[in-house]
């Protein structure tokens, strides 16, 4: 039997997804927490971004569970962890919406030798953030935008914060591997100036991996009709392949490798 760390904590779940291809190497179990401090416009998941459990009509959006529940549907897929190199990929909503609930599902899984990612916006104070980071193998951190205008203008805050702590990683002397995300929103991001300002910001980061420039798409939208609320970019189309190729080319000036 297992020992599990901090089972009886209780926290928000939007969902369980096993065997996801999406969210990082391998397969993979990715845990959906709830809670968001951002309001992205382009959110395929406003579902998430409540704190509490939320109801709409006939649907239900997350429950809460401890961590020995969670942790109990995260060893179902264990041995197929091994044989893909996947593991558990924790995303959200926002992980550090949650600090001590994240905590201590990454510390079960590092416990039991499962490979860790997270997605996360880095939008938390570093006091939140630093004590995670020895408990995850891959962080994927949202960068927007460069530009704290248009960052408050389509995520509704100042991204300040976001780039401060992306900065400390420099700091350590230990981190996990870096991917620097940026979803591209046509006409709203993908001006070479501001992709440039994306590119000479990560060339700093001393541990970034890669960078993922990610198409914007519109996958959300019938889930803001279910919560009654306006998809406020629905005029804005998918970006073409060539399209996210030249974006690419730009981030490429100053990061070696762009994905
Ligand atoms: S950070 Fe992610 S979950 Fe939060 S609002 Fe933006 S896209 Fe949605």
């Amino acid at each position: 039997m297992l020992e599990t760390f901090d089972k009886d904590r209780e926290g928000v779940v939007l969902r369980i997804e096993r065997s996801s291809i999406h969210d990082g190497e391998g397969l993979r179990t990715v845990v959906f927490l709830k809670g968001c401090p951002l309001r992205c416009q382009w959110c395929s998941t406003p579902e998430s971004q409540s704190f509490q459990v939320e109801r709409a009509g006939e649907n239900t959006y997350g429950s809460r569970m401890t961590v020995g529940e969670v942790m109990r549907e995260i060893r179902k897929d264990s041995l197929f962890y091994f044989i893909s190199t996947g593991g558990l990929t924790l995303s959200g909503g926002e992980i550090l919406a949650q600090p001590e609930f994240t905590l201590a599902l990454l510390k079960n899984a590092r416990m039991e030798c499962i490979n860790t990612a997270v997605e996360t916006s880095f939008f938390a104070s570093w006091e939140k953030i630093e004590p995670l980071l020895p408990h995850i193998n891959t962080a994927y951190v949202d960068l927007k935008f460069f530009s704290s205008g248009l960052h408050q203008q389509y995520c509704g805050v100042k991204n300040q914060v976001i780039l401060d702590n992306l900065l400390r990683t420099n700091q350590l002397e230990k981190c996990p591997r870096l991917v620097v995300r940026t979803p591209i929103i046509p006409g709203i991001n993908d001006d070479p100036r501001e992709l440039e300002d994306v590119g000479r910001f990560c060339a700093r980061l001393n541990w970034l991996d890669h960078v993922e420039l990610l198409p914007y798409h519109k996958l959300g939208t019938a889930t803001y009709e279910k919560l009654g609320r306006p998809y406020l970019l629905g005029h804005v189309p998918t970006p073409a392949p060539e399209q996210m190729e030249a974006c690419r080319n730009v981030v490429r000036r100053y990061v070696k490798t762009v994905r």
